[in-house]
C-alpha cells in the first residue's frame, strides 16, 4: 500500500534555536511513524537541518528551486546545491511563490523540470482562489496548472507529488472540507491517470489549514494521499498528531 506523506512547510519561520527546538522535540515525539515525513525549511537553515535529521526517518524539504541550472542568477538555489544539503523534496508552485513572485505555470513546470532532473521530487501545488471557487472555475484553473506540469515533464510525471491547495485555506484556518478536498483530487487524479500508466502511486496531498483536529478526517479521504502542512508544522505536538493520524 502507498504510504502517506506528510509535509511540514515552514514558510519564512524559524531561527536557529527554535529550528533545534523544534525538530528535537518532534524527534523525541515521534515513534514508529506509518508515513513518510518531510519539513521543507528556509534554505539558511538546510545545513543546520541536514544535520539534525541525519539518521532520523524525516526527510528535508526546501520551499523553492531555480528554473535555471547555473549561472548568473543573483539570489537563486540551484537544484545541484539543494542536492548536497541533502534535500529530498522541494515544494514548487507555491501560492505564495505564484502571488508575490509572479511565478506563471510554466515557470513551476520548469522547476518540477529541474528538480526531477538532479534527482529531487517536487511538490507541485496547485489551487484556486476564493474568487475562481466562487466563479465555478476549480477544476478549470488546477487542471491548467497541472496540465502544464505534465507537458513539461512527460513520463516524468509519474515522479512528482502534487499538493491540492485551495488558496482560500492557506493560512486562514477555514479548511475545504474532506468532501470539497476530495472532490478536486479525483479530478486530478483522472488527470494524472490519462498522462501516465503509472498515476496511482502519486502522492496527492492536500494541504490548508490541515490541523490536529481535522486531519483525521481528510486523510481517510480515497485520494487523499497526505498534507502539505503550514501553521501547525510549527508545533511540535500538532506535527506529530497530524503524523499519527496519517496511516
Ligand atoms: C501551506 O503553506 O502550504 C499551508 C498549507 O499553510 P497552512 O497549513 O498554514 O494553511
Amino acid at each position: 500500500m502507498k504510504k502517506k506523506l506528510i509535509a511540514g512547510n515552514w514558510k519564512m519561520n524559524g531561527s536557529l534555536a527554535a529550528n533545534d527546538k523544534l525538530l528535537k522535540d518532534i524527534l523525541a515525539g515521534l515513534g514508529q511513524a506509518a508515513c513518510q515525513m518531510a519539513v521543507g525549511v528556509p534554505a539558511v537553515y538546510l545545513s543546520q537541518c541536514q544535520a539534525l535529521l541525519a539518521g532520523t526517518a524525516i526527510d528535508l524539504a526546501a520551499q523553492d528551486i531555480s528554473a535555471h541550472e547555473v549561472g548568473a542568477y543573483t539570489g537563486e538555489i540551484s537544484g545541484a546545491m539543494l542536492k548536497e544539503f541533502g534535500v529530498r523534496y522541494v515544494i514548487v508552485g507555491h501560492s505564495e511563490r505564484r502571488q508575490y513572485h509572479g511565478e506563471t505555470d510554466e515557470v513551476v513546470a520548469l522547476k518540477a523540470q529541474r528538480a526531477l532532473g538532479c534527482g529531487i521530487t517536487p511538490i507541485v501545488c496547485v489551487g484556486e482562489t476564493l474568487a475562481e471557487r466562487e466563479a465555478g472555475k476549480t477544476d478549470e484553473v488546477v487542471k491548467r496548472q497541472l496540465a502544464a506540469v505534465i507537458h513539461t515533464n512527460g513520463h516524468c510525471i509519474s515522479e512528482v507529488v502534487v499538493a491540492y491547495e485551495p488558496v482560500w485555506a492557506i493560512g486562514t484556518g477555514k479548511t475545504a472540507t474532506p468532501e470539497m478536498a476530495q472532490q478536486v483530487h479525483a479530478v486530478l487524479r483522472a488527470q494524472l491517470k490519462a498522462a501516465s500508466d503509472h498515476a496511482d502511486r502519486i502522492k496527492l496531498l492536500y494541504g490548508g489549514s490541515m490541523n490536529a483536529a481535522n486531519a483525521a478526517s481528510l486523510l481517510a479521504q480515497p485520494d487523499i494521499d497526505g498534507g502539505l502542512i503550514g501553521g501547525a508544522a510549527l508545533k511540535a505536538q500538532d506535527f506529530l498528531t497530524i503524523i499519527a493520524a496519517a496511516h
